[in-house]
């Protein structure tokens, strides 16, 4: 059906012609995720220059019954509607793309196309850096700050969403709502809380609410300080560029220990010590991942017994000067002491190089690790991601093996039987907090029959989860209800806050949870609609024939 001529029309006054679009050919183009999935393409595509444009788009979206669906660079499914009947209007940002750093202050603020990419170089030159989520330097900052925030630098600088700080948001009735030192007239973007309750904790608890309250149009970054160069040092080109980070102020281990429990343990030992900016338990198909020129070149390395054993039970480390060449010296003896008691011993020159020259930068300075994974077989996806402690995240890993060495003994291929070669456990905050994630690697195909088999899997994994009690941080949807009710019943809340913010269903309806009232209302709706539509078609036809 598409958007209605009046609300074309009105959408063509606030935006001008050259920013609206609903040629067949652009929709398909934003109607593809990562998945290679496209459900249903956007009736319309608006590209706004500023604040106001968004808050004239959810307006008219108001008046003319139609759907919005604020996006980054589009990387994730949650930017199409999980219920296929609505038509929608996909904001895309790019026009608004500005980016200004409080080099004094330590914090940026950027507009909603600004990417983690383009924000670290600029704070690379102020001797600055920035948390990069391992999905990708390429993506948009307000998109992962205001959804995920995992990334593997997080031993020192944290988890992701804790550098958000003041916001400016367009809600669904295009009404403005300022969080934290923004809400005071003229206020700036240095402070997140506030004033009354912490807002932010709203907006993302382990998941954000994926555009499904309004759009954020601008926030504030806390940004780190970075010892380094303004610019990374490499040599080589792609797929084989290599960052050389200066020895005085960088070091970087591979370190290889008797089991994945003297991994935990030292990780702990190394958090309580309050040493190091990266640590990082990566499982054996991570170096080749990275270090591979090619497909081909992949399966060799990972098959190989000898590369096997040379990164079992493997821990990076990055230690930093944040502060001289001596506190990088005191950091390199309480290291050494923790591996000397966890009976850990630095791995082969081949495998600290291919660590300390690509793996670290690519996992946690320059991210573009996804893309690694995704040549091995095509795609990925996971089977878990937990957030909880470093032990819970062993535990996890470990049960969850056994039941991937299950699915995929009559799977491969497309499916890759690795043992779990691609999972990790990263250190938070010094250990306070672990992350694991799990994904599994297949070669999708036209028909999604590779997909469908890959979501079987991730069903399969949340009643694992149950079952072990392990509970996973990667529930959306239909998964929420279903772990919900074992994890104090979050779902709920999260289904209160929708509700509260958007009782009409505007913006991006059935992420991250479906209400299901709504659902069945428009949906009635929906079914009406095209049999009036038919009806008068019909009717139409007997006319002319007439
Ligand atoms: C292969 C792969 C790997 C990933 N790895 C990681 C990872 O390591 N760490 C991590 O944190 N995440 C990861 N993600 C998840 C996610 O895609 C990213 O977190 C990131 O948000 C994507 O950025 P984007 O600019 O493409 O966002 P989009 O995909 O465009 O948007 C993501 C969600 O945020 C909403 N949104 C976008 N912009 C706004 C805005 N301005 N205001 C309100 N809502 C908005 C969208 O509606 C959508 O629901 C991964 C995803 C994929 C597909």
């Amino acid at each position: 059906m598409g958007l209605s001529d009046n609300a074309l029309q009105a959408l063509t006054e606030v935006l001008g012609e050259e920013y609206i679009s609903t040629d067949p050919a652009v929709m398909r183009a934003y109607s593809k995720n990562f998945s290679s999935i496209g459900i249903r393409p956007p009736a319309c595509v608006a590209l706004p220059g500023k604040m106001e444009d968004i808050q004239e788009i959810y307006r008219l979206a108001n008046r003319f019954d139609f759907k919005v669906i604020p996006t980054g660079t589009h990387l994730f499914m949650s930017c199409e509607p999980l219920i296929p009947f609505y038509d929608y209007l996909t904001i895309d940002p790019k026009r608004m793309d500005g980016v200004r750093i409080d080099e004094e202050n330590m914090y940026a603020v950027v507009e909603p196309y600004v990417t983690f990419g383009r924000l670290q170089v600029e704070a690379m030159k102020r001797g600055l850096t920035c948390y990069i989520p391992t999905g990708g330097a390429q993506i948009s900052v307000v998109a992962n700050l205001t959804f995920q925030g995992y990334h593997m630098h997080a031993h020192r600088l944290g988890a992701g969403a804790r550098a958000m700080l003041a916001m400016e948001w367009v809600l669904r009735d295009g009404e403005i709502m300022n969080i934290g030192s923004t809400s005071y007239p003229g206020g700036e973007y240095f402070w997140g809380e506030g004033p009354g309750a912490d807002l932010r904790g709203m907006i993302k608890g382990l998941w954000g609410l994926c555009g499904s309250l309004g759009m954020c149009t601008k926030a504030g970054i806390k940004l780190f300080p970075w010892p380094g160069p303004d610019k990374l040092p490499t040599r080589g080109d792609t797929p084989d560029k290599r960052v050389f980070l200066p020895e005085d102020k960088f070091k970087i281990y591979a370190i290889g220990f008797p089991t994945l429990d003297s991994v935990v343990d030292a990780m702990y030992e190394i958090g309580r010590s309050e040493i190091a900016s990266v640590c990082l338990h990566l499982q054996k198909g991570w170096l080749a991942s990275e270090i591979s020129l090619s497909q081909e070149h992949y399966f060799s390395t990972w098959e190989s017994e000898a590369y096997q054993k040379s990164v079992e039970n493997m821990l990076v480390v990055m230690l930093t000067a944040y502060t001289s060449k001596k506190q990088l010296e005191y950091e390199d003896e309480v290291l050494r002491a923790i591996m000397d008691e966890y009976g850990g011993k630095l791995l082969s020159d081949e495998v600290q190089e291919g660590v300390a020259q690509v793996v670290v930068p690519d996992l946690t300075i320059r991210p573009n690790i996804v893309y690694r994974g995704f040549r091995i077989a095509g795609t990925f996806a996971d089977i878990k991601g937990v957030c909880d402690s470093l032990d819970h995240s062993a535990l996890c890993h470990k049960t969850t093996v056994p039941l991937l060495k299950r699915f995929m003994k009559d799977k491969t291929p497309p499916f890759v039987d690795d043992d779990g070669a691609s999972h990790y456990i990263c250190s938070y905050d010094f250990g306070h907090m672990g992350f694991v994630e799990m994904p599994f690697i297949f070669e999708p195909d036209a028909d999604y029959k590779n997909v469908k088999v890959g979501v079987r899997l991730t069903v399969m994994g949340l009643f694992h989860d149950v079952w072990h009690r392990t509970h996973t941080a990667f529930l959306l949807n239909i998964a929420a209800d279903i772990i919900g009710p074992f994890m104090g019943g979050f779902h709920k809340i999260i289904r209160k806050v929708k509700t509260a913010f958007d009782p009409n269903y505007v913006s991006n309806p059935g992420w991250p949870v479906v209400i299901w009232s709504r659902f069945l209302k428009d949906g009635i709706k929906s079914a009406m609609n095209s049999y009036r539509e038919k009806r008068r078609n019909m009717k139409e036809e007997l006319e002319n024939d007439a």
